[in-house]
């Protein structure tokens, strides 16, 4: 997608650790223009697919979630991050290690908001090692839902995610692929 590439180029800080901050325009301070073209292109690549809910991760995932379930006309669903591990057997459940602060985490939703006679599209910020994308699927296995597919913002090629989650058979579309970062320069 141009207008995101060009905006990363323009606006996207490489750090140390291959993290990217977009946090002017994507995951602090939002751009709901920009969100808004996000949302429509994941409308276009998934639309083909009676797609029933958009399921994502709280936090940064919601405003994306939100563009792209408007478009579709269908609710989102965030996963809710917890470090606790209160019992609630009316939850689905599964583990993450988040890349960005290097702990485990569980993520849960409600039995209510996701059942087997869902399609689903999973949407995320960043793709890097798809640790939590795959804390997703896992959730959508478990309820019984079946999976459209995986729509990512910023996919850092040069990282496993991608190729684990399609080695999985699973569709997953990204609207910008990094393909490496070099003395603080972006490259698609
Ligand atoms: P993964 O689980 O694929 O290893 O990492 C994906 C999650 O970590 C995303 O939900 C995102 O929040 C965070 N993340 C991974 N890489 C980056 C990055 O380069 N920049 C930012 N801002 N977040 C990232």
């Amino acid at each position: 997608m141009e207008l995101l590439k060009a905006r990363i180029l323009k606006d996207g800080k490489a750090l140390d650790g291959n993290i990217i901050k977009v946090d002017s325009f994507l995951n602090h301070q939002i751009d709901p223009y920009l969100l808004d073209e996000i949302g429509k292109e994941f409308y276009e690549l998934f639309r083909s697919g009676n797609v029933t809910k958009v399921l994502t991760i709280e936090s940064s995932g919601i405003a994306i979630g939100v563009f792209a379930a408007k478009y579709l006309g269908v609710p989102l669903v965030f996963a809710k991050k917890t470090m606790s591990l209160n019992i609630d057997d009316n939850v689905y459940t599964s583990v993450v290690h988040s890349y960005t602060k290097k702990t485990l985490y569980d993520v849960k939703v409600s039995k209510d908001y996701l059942t087997e006679s869902d399609n689903i599209l999973i949407v995320d910020d960043f793709l890097a090692n798809g640790q939590a994308a795959l804390g997703l699927v896992n959730i959508v296995k478990e309820a019984g839902a079946r999976l459209e597919g995986i729509g990512i913002v910023i996919e850092k090629g040069f990282q496993d995610g991608g190729r684990l989650l399609r080695s999985m058979g699973i569709r997953v579309e990204s609207l910008a692929i990094i393909s490496q970062m070099k003395n603080g320069e972006i490259f698609f």
